[in-house]
Order: C-alpha cells, then sequence, then structure tokens
C-alpha cells in the first residue's frame, strides 16, 4: 500500500532522523519556536507569543521562526516578511528559520511547511507500511451525510469508528480506486479508545486530563500537502523542539498531537499554552480578547507607528508574562529584562489585560533612563520613518537637538516627559520657531500690567552668562523686589500682603520663552535656546500684553 501511494518517496524516517540529528544544545537548554501563519499582520497577541517563545529559549536554547502556509488561503502575498519585520522591529530575533520571503537560517530547515512536503510524506508512506495510517476516497456528499447523521444522534462529530469507511481497504480496492482517478486523503488510523482519557502537564495551565482522540484525523489532504496537526508533530521533533509555547486555542488539540507523537514514535515537546490577552469592553465593561477588527492596539504595526521603543514594549509585555516582574523591578531598578527569570508557570492560566496607560507609563520611565545619544538616534530614526517635518528640524542643527534632549536626562531623577517618539514633537516644539505658536497666554493670578513688569524687569537683569545655582535666587529677588513672597509658604500664611509668590513670576517668564506653564529646568532651556532668543520671546510677550 505504501508504495501504491508513494511510489517517488525514497527517502525514510531514519533517514531524516541522520539529517536532523538531536541539537548539541547544554544540559536543559530549551528549543522554542513561533509558527506564524504568513498573513502578513502581526498581532499584539502573536507578538507576545513569539515573546514568550524567545524569553523560554533563553540565552543557552535556540528559538526559530517557522512559516506554517499549510493553508492556503490565510497567505498574503509578502506575508513572511510582515512576520518577520514585525518580529524585528521589536528586537525579537529569532536563532534560526525564515528571514526573509525565501530566506532563512538554520541547519533544521526548510522552515517553511510548504517546502517540506516530501518530509511529511515520508513519514505518512511508514505509517502505511505500518498499518497506522490509510488512504481514504470518501467524497465531500460522503461526509457530509456522516455529519448529518451524527447531528441528529449527537454524536461526537468526524470520521471514526464505523464511518471510517476506509479504515480497512485493500491495496487491490484502494489501486482500483486510483487507477479510476478517485481522489483520497490519508488518514490517521487513531488508536485511541471512546473511554480512553489521557493526562498531561501543561508547563502555563497545570495538570490537565481530557478524552483522548478516537478520530482518524487527516494526515495528508488531497494535494499531498500535510493538516496543520500533522506538520505539526513532524516539525516540532525533527526541528527538535523542547518547548511548544502557543496560544490556549490549541488546547483542545492536544489529545491528537499527543497521539500523533505516540504512533510515529516520537517523544512529545513539552506544552505551554498561553492565554490571549484581554481588553476591557468600553461598552459591555466585559472583558474580551484583544481583537483585530475593533482594536488598532491589536496590531503590531500601531506600536511602531506611535513610537514606541523596543525595549520598552518588551518591558510591559513581561509585565504581562509574568506578574511578579513588577515587584522584581522595584527591587532590581537597573535589571533588565534578560536578568529576570522568567518562568512559564508563573503565567496567567485565564489572560492578562491589556492596559495601555501602563505601557504608556512603563515607556516613560524606559525613555526617562536612556542616554542622549540613544533618543537622538532613536527618534531620528522614528521620524525619518513616520514624521518628515520633526526629521528636518532635528537634523538641521544635530548638536542643538541633542542639547535639547540631554535637558535633565543622566541626572539622579530623570523627567519623564516623552512616553513615546511621537510625543517628541511637542515636547521640543518651543525650542523651533517654525513649531512654537508665540502666543503669551497669561498665568492664572497675575495680571497682563503685572506680567509686563515682571518681563521689563526680568531683561534688565537677565544675565545669558549666569549659572545655573544663581539663576533662581535672581528670580527670587527679582519677586521679592515687586511686591511677590519669595517663598510660596510666606505667601500662603499672609495672601493680602503679597501680590503672589516667587512661583508666579517664575511662570510669567517660563511662559513668555516657552509658551508653557510646565516644562523642564528653566535655566536649561534658556542657554539651550541662547540668549538671542530669549530677549526676543521675552519681549513679543511684552508687545503682546500691551
Ligand atoms: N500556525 C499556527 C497558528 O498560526 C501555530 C500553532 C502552533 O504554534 O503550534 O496559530
Amino acid at each position: 500500500m505504501a508504495q501504491l501511494l508513494f511510489p517517488s518517496i525514497d527517502k525514510t524516517p531514519e533517514d531524516y532522523e541522520a539529517m536532523y540529528p538531536a541539537r548539541d544544545l547544554p544540559e536543559g537548554a530549551k528549543v522554542t519556536r513561533f509558527a506564524p501563519s504568513p498573513t502578513g499582520f502581526l498581532h499584539f497577541g502573536s507578538l507576545f507569543a513569539a515573546f514568550i517563545a524567545a524569553k523560554t529559549a533563553g540565552k543557552d536554547g535556540v528559538f526559530y521562526l517557522r512559516i506554517e502556509d499549510t493553508d492556503k488561503k490565510r497567505e498574503v502575498e509578502n506575508g513572511v516578511i510582515g512576520m518577520v519585520n514585525g518580529l524585528k522591529q521589536f528586537g525579537i530575533i529569532p536563532d534560526e528559520g525564515a528571514t526573509g520571503e525565501t530566506t532563512e537560517t538554520g541547519a533544521y530547515g526548510p522552515y517553511t511547511q510548504s517546502k517540506r512536503t516530501p518530509i511529511y510524506q515520508a513519514y505518512v508512506k511508514d505509517l502505511v507500511e505500518k498499518g497506522l495510517a490509510y488512504p481514504c476516497f470518501m467524497t465531500e456528499d460522503e461526509i457530509a451525510e456522516v455529519r448529518a447523521q451524527q447531528e441528529a444522534e449527537k454524536a461526537l462529530p468526524g470520521i471514526y469508528g464505523k464511518c471510517a469507511k476506509y479504515r480497512d481497504i485493500t491495496v487491490d480496492e484502494a489501486k482500483a480506486k486510483i487507477d479510476a482517478g478517485e481522489e483520497y486523503v490519508v488518514r490517521l488510523k487513531s488508536p485511541g479508545k471512546p473511554d480512553g482519557r489521557i493526562k498531561f502537564k501543561d508547563e502555563v495551565k497545570g495538570k490537565i486530563e481530557i478524552q483522548e482522540n478516537i478520530l482518524d484525523i487527516v494526515l495528508l489532504k488531497k494535494d499531498g500537502t500535510p493538516t496543520y496537526h500533522f506538520a505539526h508533530a513532524i516539525d516540532d521533533h525533527l526541528m527538535r523542539t523542547t518547548h511548544v509555547t502557543r496560544g490556549d486555542e490549541w488546547l483542545s488539540s492536544v489529545p491528537i498531537h499527543l497521539q500523533l507523537f505516540y504512533v510515529l514514535g516520537f517523544k512529545a515537546p513539552k506544552y505551554a499554552h498561553i492565554a490571549p490577552i484581554m481588553k476591557e469592553d468600553e461598552e459591555t465593561h466585559g472583558k474580551r480578547k484583544l481583537s483585530k477588527r475593533k482594536d488598532p492596539e491589536a496590531a503590531v504595526s500601531y506600536y511602531a507607528e506611535a513610537g514606541y521603543p523596543a525595549g520598552a514594549v518588551n518591558e510591559y509585555l513581561m509585565t504581562i508574562a509574568n506578574s511578579n516582574y513588577e515587584d522584581w523591578k522595584r527591587a532590581n531598578k537597573t535589571g533588565t529584562i534578560d536578568d529576570f527569570g522568567f518562568a512559564l508557570n508563573k503565567m496567567s492560566k485565564a489572560g492578562a489585560l491589556f492596559d495601555m496607560i501602563k505601557l504608556h507609563d512603563i515607556s516613560k520611565t524606559y525613555i526617562s533612563t536612556l542616554d542622549t545619544e540613544t533618543v537622538y538616534s532613536a527618534v531620528s530614526e522614528w521620524s525619518k520613518e513616520y514624521d518628515e517635518e520633526l526629521y528636518n528640524l532635528i537634523t538641521r542643527n544635530v548638536d542643538y537637538a541633542k542639547k535639547i534632549f540631554s535637558i535633565e536626562r543622566g541626572n539622579k531623577k530623570p523627567r519623564k516627559d516623552i512616553g513615546k517618539w511621537s510625543e517628541v514633537k511637542d515636547y521640543i516644539a518651543y525650542f523651533y520657531d517654525e513649531l512654537f505658536d508665540g502666543k503669551y497666554e497669561c498665568v492664572a493670578n497675575v495680571t497682563p500690567e503685572d506680567a509686563k513688569e515682571i518681563l521689563t524687569k526680568y531683561l534688565e537683569i537677565y544675565d545669558p552668562n549666569g549659572a545655573a545655582e544663581d539663576w533662581f535666587p535672581q528670580v527670587k529677588e527679582l519677586a521679592v523686589s515687586l511686591g511677590y513672597a519669595g517663598m510660596p509658604k510666606e505667601y500662603k500664611q499672609n495672601p493680602d500682603a503679597y501680590k503672589g509668590h516667587v512661583g508666579d513670576v517664575s511662570s510669567v517668564i517660563r511662559v513668555a520663552v516657552t509658551g508653557r506653564l510646565n516644562t523642564p529646568d528653566l535655566y536649561q532651556i534658556m542657554q539651550t535656546l541662547g540668549s538671542d532668543k530669549v530677549k526676543e520671546r521675552i519681549e513679543s510677550a511684552i508687545n503682546a500684553l500691551k
């Protein structure tokens, strides 16, 4: 029978076992994979799954990218590169596997399923030879009939037991049908029993017991290509995967998979089924899966466009992955996610809630720890792709731009003003006349006349070469001379004795120079802008107040 079905397959499982030997890795090293269909769309949940696989492999293990293109309906043109680049943008670079539409790296390939057909067929041939698989010539109509009957009887749907019409087909019968041009699939002769149970330990979900598989599932489709289930068993075995990390929608397929590993005589990998990332639904306030259709943030491209740095997204992914990460981080402020001991069994079984505000906060803290050079190059890289105006501004005078980014950076308590690169333009706006709106907004408790007086007097004492530590005392002196309290506390104790306090005076200067009430250190801002620009801004504020 095997020869009848696969006359041109001359390699045997032994040949492939020799071609893909056990990996030479340190004891306990894990081999993991991310195995998407090449749809070109990288969902945030898939990025998370890839992240988990990469972190599980860690430094000692191997993490590879396998392209599962057995379902041609799901494929799109250039879908592979979309997945590869999506991962790359977030610093997830597989050790092996697909690197582009037709390129790959690693000794366990091909890593694209459509290029592995002869391998799958060799194993199916072997199963047929051992009587563990058979050709099934059932037509679509016959299968539909079986299904209708099963539905009526409320029986388990599928081809098994007495419905498995061709389980015992002879070689002669098969030959006659093939000669007559009839099409067939190859099915597993499932050894499962209706009352059989299997037990296994999922690395995330814990101990699981379910009904074993009794279905004669399809191994090879009519065109000779494998089903997902069969390809999974062959690939994860030959690529020597130790841990299969994947979405928990696959949990119910484990009985099929474990049975396939069993009939094929392979050691089964460990399974870790990851719960989907959930989101609070704005309408119902209930939890639902992050949806490609409803949530723009479900697409990984969203984070790249918004300009969330890869490091921040990775850190956020780790907080979703292991909720104890945050405590660890508080105790290990300078530690990175690679120093943290990620564990599959500490993952949420039910699905962590997606939290954009938290991502933003994590990103703000993350960006605050970056040095000026890193920020400058990240912003130029991002703006080159997504914001031409910003790119032109910051590359026009590189030193000036770097000076801006260095304000209150690298000190003990760096500011957390920027959460994503798309916020940079607003953050630096007042350093560029093109972006500075030049409107003078009055400070709440200072009249225009008083503001004018403050600015006029300030221009008289403004010293472009003054030292940082002299700046505030000077403003304070000015404040006191104009009838303001030198300290907010003094003002609060006796508000009627003053016009306001030093904070109001510095706010007036701040608004004149930057147009804002809240900025980083004003002295540093003024030093960066240069005295001409500072004077020009203050003068035009005075004019605006006339
Ligand atoms: N190709 C499957 C998917 O796209 C992967 C499942 C697995 O990782 O085993 O969901």
